[in-house]
């Protein structure tokens, strides 16, 4: 008879890496594999998940699991991200402490889908009722909305978290949810205007012209055909097992469950099609007689019918595709705009009201998801991030998402540590592992911090300053720099290599080196939108474009310049951190076995490097080297309690030798070897002076 309630019983390879024997990488790996290959896709370092992505559905996402997982220890049952959710859930409830789920991993390890396996585990396990069933259900649907917006398909993942997303889940004391808060992290909105080859734009717009219904594509002016749109590329528009149309209406109606009312999701709609009509303006020079070129509008017929989306005044927004109006003080100057300056206002307008109409989207989810009562209450945080990322061309987009991933590895590390040297000092116990791996942290996270800090200085000088001048100031400061540190040590993060091409730099990062393209950087920092096109934003007669916008209204003209892309985001980043740190942290390691997108294949050499940069080996060794199982009395007492003649009125001798065979609560014990034999006569000893020490 088949008896599944031991981590031992029915185990392929080892289930928790701090077992494994003899440890190495290659064991490491090959246990890895091992499992994998028998669809074994968890495996724990201790109480942190390492997660593999199948690449196919498992049969092991259901509620049969749900309730086998169910307040069971963590240890109990074989590897699984249900365990880990449980014990979150568990020790959020129960011991009143806030839990965070850092879930990490590179571009289509899983992350989006670990954290969807968390949302909807607590889902099931947590109170019932009408109300509550409401809250769960807005939000759990938050996810498809904001993936439609904030995802896409990018040659790593056919649905690629474009965005940093935190969401805290609120509980009362009873543990039934309240609500929620959202927060989001920089969105990569340079795909609205531009994609790279093999990639889409955000899924929102596919969707909607697959799945919309004819008549919604007439009033919103919208033709079915993808090709017509310059901003939807083409050689990778339909991906092979995405239904558009459906996720279309699986998208509208997660909208209305999460309480968007007819007309907010009409105008929503409103917005994404104005984005698609946007891009297909173009732009001719006109020679002027003093010999220079003015850009003219080449056909008006998208400009009028996104005007009509917008309720906007056609000349005005021509007016702003024309001209550029620079205010100083009391003084207004108009200069013309040349064909180039066209095409960069109108992408520049496009991206701005998406990325603000993303941000709209989670401000709206959270306005219905918040919880309704101010009473004190616990707080899970769940993260998913985008996951690190090394392309051909990386440009200012990669630095801030790798920028973001450093912090988190640092912060893993820290907590890591943190955590198990609390312990010992809470539990009274010497220990002598001492920050193993921090020195793996050196200062690739000021590093990147101070370039972030030197590109803020030079986007503010006044003055030519363009990406060559800035690259130029990297150069040299880091060049003294490097000259300072290679004095100190042979770390160097920031690489001088003269073969580089000269518009690049590169970061040696904790998950590998890095080539950037210097080019957009300052550009994409500044992200500055002409005045004269917020103006013409707000003048709109459309209520939520109206309020996209609204340095547009004339009557608050400030002059001071909004705080950079990068300064914003090295703040929410910095609070983010702040955040995590005050909650008790939970690790979901996601691997991704193939880049193929493939199941069944496991590449050792591709596993192998995120195992690396991952810290896994550096994670078993600390945790070897201290306790690595901890459990507290009572239920040690509890489970252990057959081993000992006082606490357990059948005992008898021969239950250590392999007569134990008979008895089914121990059929555990054949799998252990013959040297662990003697752990478990101490475990007997250690059970009856706990026994001792409880009764008296
Ligand atoms: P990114 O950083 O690009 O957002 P990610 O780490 O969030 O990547 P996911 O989107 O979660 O990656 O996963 C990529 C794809 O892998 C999913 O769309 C799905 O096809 C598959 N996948 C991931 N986890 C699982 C799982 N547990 N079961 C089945 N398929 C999975
Ligand atoms: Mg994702």
């Amino acid at each position: 008879m088949e008896v599944k309630t031991s981590l031992l019983d029915n185990m392929i390879g080892v289930g928790d890496m701090v077992l494994l024997e003899p440890l190495s990488e290659d064991s490491f790996i090959e246990n890895l594999r091992n499992r994998f290959d028998h669809n074994e896709i968890y495996t724990y370092i201790g109480s942190v998940v390492i997660s593999m992505n199948p690449y196919r559905s498992l049969p092991i996402f259901n509620p049969d699991k749900v309730e086998e997982y169910r307040n069971r220890n963590f240890y109990e049952l074989s590897p699984h991200i249900y365990a880990l959710a449980d014990e979150a859930y568990r020790s959020l409830r129960d011991q009143d402490k806030d839990q965070c789920i850092l879930i990490t991993g590179e571009s289509g390890a899983g992350k989006t889908e670990a954290s969807k396996l968390v949302m909807s585990y607590v889902a099931a396990v947590c109170g019932k009722g009408q109300e509550v069933n409401k809250v769960k259900e807005q939000l759990l649907q938050s996810n498809p909305v904001l993936e439609a917006f904030g995802n896409a398909k990018t040659v790593r993942n056919d649905n690629s978290s474009r965005f940093g997303k935190y969401m805290d889940i609120e509980f009362d004391f009873k543990g039934d949810p309240l609500g929620g808060v959202i927060s989001n992290y920089l969105l990569e909105k340079s795909r609205v205007v531009k994609q790279p080859r093999g990639e889409r734009n955000f899924h929102v717009f596919y969707q909607l012209l697959s799945g919309a219904s004819d008549d919604t594509l007439k009033k919103l002016k919208l033709d079915r055909d993808f090709s017509k749109y310059n901003y939807l590329s083409l050689d990778s528009a339909a991906v092979n097992g995405l239904d558009d149309a459906a996720n279309f209406r699986t998208v509208k109606n997660a909208m209305q469950i999460v309480g968007f009312m007819e007309d907010e999701v009409q105008s929503v709609l409103e917005l994404v099609a104005a984005v698609l009509k946007l891009g297909n303006i173009e732009f001719k020079p006109e020679s002027r007689c003093n010999g220079t070129d003015e850009s003219r509008i080449k056909d008006k017929n998208d400009l009028k019918e996104m005007c009509e989306l917008l309720g906007i005044e056609q000349s005005v927004l021509e007016r702003a595709f024309s001209y550029r109006t620079v205010e100083a003080k009391l003084e207004k100057v108009s200069t013309t705009l040349n064909v180039a300056q066209a095409y960069y206002a109108r992408d520049a307008l496009a991206k701005n009201l998406y990325s603000r109409l993303f941000s709209w989207l989670v401000t709206r989810i959270n306005e219905s998801i918040k919880a309704q009562t101010k009473a004190r209450h616990k707080v899970m945080g769940v993260l998913d991030i985008y996951g690190f990322e090394i392309f051909e061309e990386n440009s200012f987009e990669q630095f801030i998402i790798n920028y973001c991933n450093e912090k988190l590895q640092q912060i893993f590390i820290e907590l890591t540590l943190r955590e198990e040297q609390e312990e010992y000092i809470r539990e009274v116990i010497e220990h002598n592992f001492y920050l193993f791996f921090y020195a793996c942290l050196l200062c690739r996270v000021q590093h990147q911090s101070g370039i972030l800090a030197m590109l803020d200085e030079e986007c503010l000088r006044p003055g030519t300053v363009t990406d060559e001048t800035f690259l130029d100031k990297l150069n040299t400061i880091c060049a003294e720099h490097q000259h300072f540190e290679s004095r100190l040590s042979k770390n160097s993060k920031y690489i001088t290599d003269h073969s580089l091409p000269h518009t690049c730099f590169r970061i040696q990062h904790y998950a590998g080196k890095v080539l950037y393209r210097a080019e957009g950087f300052v550009d994409k920092n500044n992200d500055l939108l002409y005045r004269d096109l917020s103006q013409a934003m707000y003048k709109a007669n459309h209520s939520l474009i109206k309020q996209l916008f609204p340095e547009g209204n004339p009557a608050k003209v400030n002059l001071k310049r909004p705080p950079t892309a990068g300064f914003q985001f090295k703040a929410s980043v910095g609070t983010l951190m702040r955040n995590l740190q005050t909650k008790n942290p939970n690790y979901i390691r996601c691997i991704k076995p193939n880049d193929k997108k493939a199941s069944h294949i496991f590449t050792d050499s591709l596993v192998c490097h995120q195992v690396r940069y991952l810290g896994l080996m550096e994670n078993v060794r600390v945790r070897r080297a201290g306790y690595a199982f901890r459990q507290a009395y009572e239920p040690c007492l509890e489970r252990y309690k057959m081993l000992c003649k006082r606490t357990w009125p059948h005992w008898r001798k021969g239950v250590l030798s392999l007569e134990g065979r008979q008895n089914k609560s121990l059929l555990w014990l054949f799998f252990l070897e013959e040297r662990r034999r003697q752990c478990l006569q101490n475990l007997a000893t250690l059970i009856q002076k706990i026994y001792r020490g409880w009764k008296c």
